[in-house]
């Protein structure tokens, strides 16, 4: 009888260690980038706050500064580290931006901790990856929110500093949640205090958010803005849809709906906020099995067949949305946002350079990355 006790629970033990090996190598593999010509600096998101100094929260921010000096924007991705477009294009300009006038800064992980470990029960592969020239480009697929194993209990309800909304539990873990943050509070509130502290000190001018959005979600194929980003964000939609024929429309900032990245940074600094959402099909509840290919062509049959009912959020046919379109759409409205600001403010100009849209969709996205066995190992850039 205890034989058969003990021989249940070692296979149990065996199941639980199995099961967690892939879950652990994937919390250590280390996505691989070429460090690109535009990048003039390196440093931690901690020089600007040291309560995040140490911690996992503590991601790298990328500098590419110009030769002229001019205006500053602070580009995010891996706010929400599922949503794959917005790291892939911020993995693009690392090794494809370059910058003559004023500086820009590059987090390729806003919430680093959300990229170490998938959504638990989502269904969702632990790695995503696309083909290049030489070879494949493999990177970790995240969460929404910080793992648990970084900021733990959750709370009951989580209240919203300095705003007292309540908001779902999970919340708490989200840094699209958390802004503008508090030097005491859950880790995702110390990281969204250490961006603000960084907009402030730093004096950035524009902070753009990249995400990506379910197609049966309405705020999808967007940017989002409070009214004092708006002009620019028109600008950037009309520009885009008459020269490089994409649509995204506005989606204005509610103001009573806290914590947001495109409210708090606007209400809280003289940064202009915006946030883009691409069309993530592969986010959708209702797709087949979540496969790298769903992931990187937005080819599904039952958002297809949804796309009849007329209850998505943008167009859809069985081309589905690749990546190279909502890689191009992020890169296009980033750069098209520098531009149209530095056109709205004389004196805080910025002048750079990147892959857009056409570019991108035309050449594909594998043809932008460098083989990193080729190039010194100083040039390699671990994320
Ligand atoms: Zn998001």
């Amino acid at each position: 009888m205890i034989l058969r006790k003990l021989i249940m629970v070692g296979i149990i033990a065996l199941m639980v260690f199995a099961g967690g090996i892939p879950l652990l190598n994937q919390r250590n593999f280390k996505e691989v980038a070429v460090k690109g010509p535009g990048i003039t600096e390196v440093f931690k998101l901690s020089k600007y706050f040291e309560g995040i100094k140490g911690t996992i929260a503590d991601t790298d921010v990328f500098v590419f500064k110009g030769q002229e000096e001019g205006g500053k924007v602070l580009l995010m991705a891996g706010t929400h580290e599922n949503e794959i477009s917005a790291m892939l294009t911020a993995f693009l300009f690392l090794e494809n931006l370059t910058v003559q006038k004023g500086t820009v800064y590059l987090i390729p992980h806003f919430n680093y901790s959300g990229s170490l470990g998938t959504q638990p029960g989502g269904g969702f592969p632990l790695y995503y990856s696309f083909k290049t020239p030489w070879g494949e480009k493999k990177y970790r697929m995240g969460d929404r929110g910080l793992q648990q194993l970084d900021q733990w209990p959750d709370p009951d309800v989580y209240v919203h500093y300095p705003d007292k909304q309540l908001l779902s539990y999970i919340d708490a873990r989200n840094t699209n949640r958390s802004w503008p943050g508090r030097p005491n509070g859950f880790l995702a509130e110390r990281i969204t205090y250490a961006a603000m502290q960084m907009m402030k000190e730093e004096k950035i001018d524009v902070a753009i958010d990249l995400h990506e959005a379910e197609v049966m979600f309405p705020v999808t194929n967007c940017i989002v803005v409070p009214d004092q980003s708006r002009q620019i964000a028109l600008g950037v939609s009309m520009s885009v849809k008459a020269k490089e024929k994409f649509e995204n429309h506005l989606e204005p900032s509610p103001s009573s709906f806290r914590g947001l990245s495109h409210r708090e940074i606007g209400d809280y600094s003289d940064t202009l906020p915006f946030l883009f959402e691409s069309p993530g099909p592969g986010l959708d509840q209702i797709t087949g099995p979540k496969t790298n290919e769903l992931l990187m062509s937005g080819k599904d049959g039952f958002i297809l067949e949804a796309s009849k009912y007329g209850i998505l959020y943008v167009p859809y046919d069985e081309t589905g949305w690749s990546m190279e379109k909502r890689v191009g759409q992020h890169a296009s409205l980033a750069l098209e946002v520098i531009k149209q600001f530095s056109r709205r403010n004389p004196d805080r100009t910025l002048e750079v350079s990147g892959p857009r849209y056409p570019e991108i969709v035309e050449k594909g996205l594998g043809s932008f990355f460098t083989d990193p066995s080729t190039v010194d190992p100083s040039m390699i850039i671990y994320q």
